[in-house]
């Protein structure tokens, strides 16, 4: 019998390692995405020539920028606790593409290799930035979020779980209002509970609509144990340990209290909010759970 259970944990064993490796495989060795050739002044890439070069909307831009990513930079450094050292910081770029962008994104973060230096390169979608003329700073900051990570990570940031790196993203932009004020009042006019939105952190696809949740998970961190434990949370995270556990240690909390508190506190601040959307107009009635509150 003793035989027969050592074999079952080896092969066990066995096949956890192979996971291992081929996820790791999957991770390392996939196509680096294509070199870029950029003129970077600043931190900023000024070689954009396409449509929108000759538009005062997008050289107001551009000359904003520099001082914005100094301040963005500066703020998530602060927030999260990591710090880079000045040459880390210089490789962290901005550009800019003509390219209309997935739907609802004005930019996207990616590690790529720059006059043949790695880099972490937030790239802002022109369209969406120049029609929607919404504030870049915080985008800016959630996006630097990403890329101060991935930067202190390498390409360990591939193994994070998405609504850990999102959760943290967005807690860091200090976004979760702004969320909340675009997800919640969209659920309601739609005809649908904005509950749904708290439909667990690891379910997939992970989509925008996934990010209020995400965050939430923060604030709850901060309000119970504050700002300098969610910190902590975040550098262990840089260095590779389990969140579970971190998050455990810093509540002392099981991981099964902690996701049954994080629901109440979610639940509450999602009530609170749709009934305050929904004050104006009868869409409460529809959903009694959103009621009383
Ligand atoms: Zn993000």
């Amino acid at each position: 019998m003793a035989g027969r259970s050592i074999r079952r944990t080896i092969g066990i064993l066995a096949l956890g390692t192979l996971v291992a490796v081929v996820e790791w495989a999957v991770i390392v060795l996939r196509p680096a995405k294509p070199a870029l050739a950029l003129q970077v002044v600043e931190g900023v890439d000024r070689s954009y020539r396409g449509r929108f070069a000759g538009e005062l909307a997008f050289q107001t831009v551009l000359a904003q920028m520099p001082e914005q990513r100094r301040r963005a930079l500066a703020f998530v450094e602060r927030r999260t606790g990591l710090r880079l050292v000045a040459t880390d910081r210089e490789r962290i770029l901005i550009r800019f593409t003509e390219d209309a962008g997935p739907e609802q994104t004005l930019a996207v973060t990616e590690t790529r290799s720059v006059n043949g230096r790695r880099c972490q390169v937030v790239t802002f979608y022109l369209p969406p930035l120049l029609r929607e003329q919404l504030p870049v700073e915080p985008t800016l900051r959630h996006e630097l979020a990403h890329a101060v990570m991935r930067q202190r990570m390498g390409f360990r940031y591939g193994y994070v779980p998405v609504w850990l790196r999102e959760g943290i993203a967005v807690w860091t932009a200090e976004q979760i209002e702004d969320k909340a004020a675009l997800l919640i009042p969209a659920r309601l006019a739609a005809g649908q509970d904005p509950l749904m939105l708290l439909n667990g952190l690891d379910t997939l696809p992970h989509t925008l609509d996934d990010l209020l949740e995400d965050a939430l998970l923060f604030q709850y961190l901060e309000q119970r144990c504050g700002a300098p434990c969610v910190q902590r949370v975040i550098q262990d995270v840089v260095h590779g340990r389990s969140p579970r556990r971190l998050i455990e240690h810093a509540t002392g909390l099981s991981w099964r209290e902690v996701n049954a508190q994080v629901r109440a506190f979610s639940l509450d601040y999602i009530r609170a909010r749709s009934t305050m959307g929904a004050q104006h107009s009868q869409v409460s009635d529809t959903f009694p759970a959103l009621k009383g509150v």
